[in-house]
């Protein structure tokens, strides 16, 4: 057709087209997250994700020798209300055994894991998080695939592209400025402590990333007995009220804040999808959905479009779709199978 337009059209790296992707994570799921997280989370509207040991539930956790003492972590029905409310649960592990030792059982420590967990809450568990260091990390690695876990919160330099790997998906502490407060350990909790988060997230840098936030504890005063080792990696319920205060503020409608497992649902449902014009006309273009290789537990079927179009309206099967026009693109987003067609008109 002479007349016909030319038009270019791609599925979005981050749903919504997200210009930053946020979500905040606990490792081992003690029960301020309950008291101090959960109703932070509550007031920005950001759900939270817990990664717990499944053979310590509603266990103090009392072994000497690790960096967390005397917290206990959260029984099955503190999760399964946090699961109401929208957060998420990931395992990190079965007994969280020292990395470091020989002779680790990882059938029980990543598949029994998940289905203790599964018992426990009644979801899926669909991710796991490395425990310890990254040691055996190569070992955890074939285990969880074969386990039927989604992917792998891992640790490492904290802002994921969007060709990320499920397998290792990075996080890491964006620390708390501690020097004063080695400077005087007796006296103070966090009153010396600086968060340096605010300072890190610049939208120059971080704009098309997604972090996934780590912290342990939130607590105004830890227990005692643990060390400096540990402040670095907890932080105060203020501190956290700051973060989510200043990734919305920061952000505002570019953002999309939510669990991993959505995002990595996501990302495979994109991986799995192409889209392509198959139809132009003077008036009006047609895109044609491809769906191939698409895991058979991904119950995400959402994505978003981003079209060059001269044209303002999205339908699929005769009725429209919403979206809308940001920097002259069509953006829209909608459910898809294999062979769905958007057709893309002037009215
Ligand atoms: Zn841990």
């Amino acid at each position: 057709m002479n007349d016909a337009t030319e038009i270019q059209v791609e599925i979005t790296p981050w749903k919504y087209d997200a210009q930053f992707v946020y979500s905040m994570t606990y490792d081992e799921g003690t029960i301020d997250a309950i008291c101090n997280s959960f109703p932070i989370h509550e007031e920005h509207d950001i759900p939270g994700h817990v990664c717990t040991v499944s053979g310590h539930l509603g266990q103090q956790r009392l072994e000497r020798g690790t960096s967390m003492r005397e917290v206990f972590y959260m029984n099955p029905e503190q999760l399964r209300f946090l699961i109401g409310k929208g957060w998420t649960i990931s395992s990190h592990s079965h007994t969280h055994v020292p990395t470091d030792q020989d002779g680790i059982d990882l059938d029980l420590e990543v598949r029994l894991s998940k289905w203790e967990l599964e018992k426990a809450t009644g979801q899926p568990v669909r991710l796991f998080a490395y425990w310890g260091n990254l040691r055996i990390a190569d070992k955890i690695l074939p285990v969880a695939q074969a386990a039927g876990y989604q992917g792998m919160l891992s640790i490492g330099y904290p802002w994921n592209t969007s060709d990320y790997d499920v397998w290792d998906i990075m996080r890491a502490t964006i620390g708390r400025d501690l020097e004063g407060w080695l400077q005087e350990p007796s006296a103070s909790l966090y009153r010396h402590t600086r968060d340096a988060f605010p300072g890190e997230l610049r939208k120059e840098t971080t704009r098309g990333h997604w972090l996934v936030d780590i912290s342990h504890i939130v607590v105004d005063r830890l227990p005692a007995a643990n060390g400096p080792g540990l402040w670095n990696r907890c932080m105060t319920p203020s501190i956290l009220d700051a973060r989510l205060r200043e990734v919305r503020a920061l952000w505002g409608n570019e953002l999309w804040a939510t669990v991993p497992e959505d995002v990595v649902e996501y990302t495979l449902l994109r991986r799995a999808s192409s889209v392509a014009v198959t139809a132009n006309g003077s008036d009006r273009a047609t895109c044609t959905v491809s769906l191939n290789g698409l895991r058979d537990d991904v119950t995400a079927r959402e994505l978003t479009f981003r079209a060059q179009t001269p044209w303002r309206n999205a339908t699929v099967n005769g009725r429209a779709v919403s979206s809308q026009m940001k920097d002259g693109t069509l953006v829209w987003t909608a459910a898809v199978e294999d062979g769905t067609e958007f057709v893309l008109t002037a009215s």
